[in-house]
């Protein structure tokens, strides 16, 4: 289940890998490349569909084109998904450089993020995390087992490139330790897996940002102080870039213009912890209303009510989803998803 990478670096099968295509694609689908390329829905082709009747269709855009136009963003609720013709791209080897700062440095080091982030180049994606500082070599022993902020340049240009063009934001908030190399794109997706591995208790709340003001700041903060489990995380990005260049309309997937999402990921070992984690992730959302965008992203929405889901496509396209969900899935057969209610018959 392990292998080696060619950089010599172990890429143990852990949850991030394990993380399927089928559900972050229907989705929407955000990663590394997005700001370059778009979402991971914008490159669904065509589908071959089992629908709730048993029946087998494709969606392309010759063929059933409204739910090719639903399976981009609209999720697992229109039909099974067996075979996706997808757009691909060539990913090379990727510069990586990472900087870790104490929670003292963290406003200033976030103001200066947030200028390079707004500015960024298509090439440039740069994310930040709050976190319980691990013991690598690369991180000062005074931030070990602390609360600290890390910020994360990933660059998708040349890799001698890199260095150069993610100075404007190491240069000008100088971390207390940074590490910066190359990988190859599999050794960049599977960086995470050490730190969610399977068998620990998960619950995730999200929601999209209008700005990473100082205000702002001084909550998400706030927030990381006050985390229950040295397992959780804050996670934060600049999205835009290639997102926006989809017309809206054009696709199931909501609120493209985004500026920031933003995760609090809880992660926690003892059932009994339960409450208290579950409740953190919550208030870790609810303090920045001030800043929500509005909506959220549909995968990373866990257990909230139909209203939600609602919410989150907006009142608009929420019709247009449910007039597709009472065509191809009439009685809701598929419902364990973030449900999308076929409309009823006048
Ligand atoms: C560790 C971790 C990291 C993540 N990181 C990211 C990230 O960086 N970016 C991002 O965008 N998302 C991320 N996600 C969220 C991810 O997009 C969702 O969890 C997604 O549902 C995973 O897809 P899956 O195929 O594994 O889904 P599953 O968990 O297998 O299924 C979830 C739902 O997806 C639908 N579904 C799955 N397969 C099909 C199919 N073949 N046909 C129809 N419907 C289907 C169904 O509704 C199903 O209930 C992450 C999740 C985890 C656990």
């Amino acid at each position: 289940d392990a292998a080696t990478t060619p950089h010599g670096l172990a890429c143990p099968a852990g949850v991030v890998s394990h993380t399927g295509l089928a559900g972050l694609a229907l989705g929407g689908g955000y990663g590394w490349l997005a700001r370059k390329w778009g979402l991971t829905c914008d490159h669904i082709l065509a589908a071959q569909v089992v629908l709730a009747d048993g029946s087998i269709v494709r969606a392309s855009p010759d063929e059933h084109a409204d739910l090719l136009w639903g399976l981009r963003g609209g999720g697992g609720n229109f039909g099974i998904v067996t075979r996706f013709r997808l757009r691909l791209r060539q990913v090379g080897t990727v510069h990586h450089q990472v900087g870790v700062y104490s929670l003292a440095e963290a406003a200033q080091a976030l103001a200066t993020y947030r200028v390079f982030a707004e500015n960024q180049h298509p090439d440039m994606h740069a994310v930040g995390c709050l976190k319980v500082a691990g013991r690598q070599d690369w991180i000062p022993r005074s931030l070990w087992d602390q609360p600290a902020l890390f910020l994360t340049a990933v660059w998708l240009g040349a890799p001698e490139q890199g260095p150069e063009a993610a100075s404007a934001l190491f240069d000008k908030a100088e971390p207390a330790g940074s590490r910066s190399r190359q990988l190859t794109y599999a050794e960049l997706q599977a960086l995470g897996d050490h730190g969610e591995p399977h068998g620990n208790r998960y619950f995730t709340k999200s929601c999209y940002l209008e700005d990473l003001t100082p205000e702002a700041v001084i909550a998400i903060l706030a927030s990381a102080q006050d985390v229950r489990s040295p397992l959780s995380s804050i996670d934060f990005e600049y999205l835009r870039g290639e997102i926006t260049s989809v017309p809206d309309a054009a696709s199931a997937f909501p609120r493209r213009e985004a500026p920031y999402i933003y995760t609090a990921s809880a992660q926690w070992k003892d059932p009994s912890q339960d409450a208290g984690n579950i409740a953190w992730t919550r208030s870790s959302v609810a303090q920045l209303e001030l800043w929500h965008y509005g909506g959220a992203y549909v995968n990373y929405v866990q257990d909230e009510a139909a209203t939600k889901v609602r919410e989150v496509y907006r009142e608009d396209r929420y019709d247009k989803l449910t007039a597709l969900k009472a065509e191809y899935d009439p009685t809701n057969v598929l419902r364990s998803n973030q449900n999308i209610e076929p409309a009823r018959a006048e």
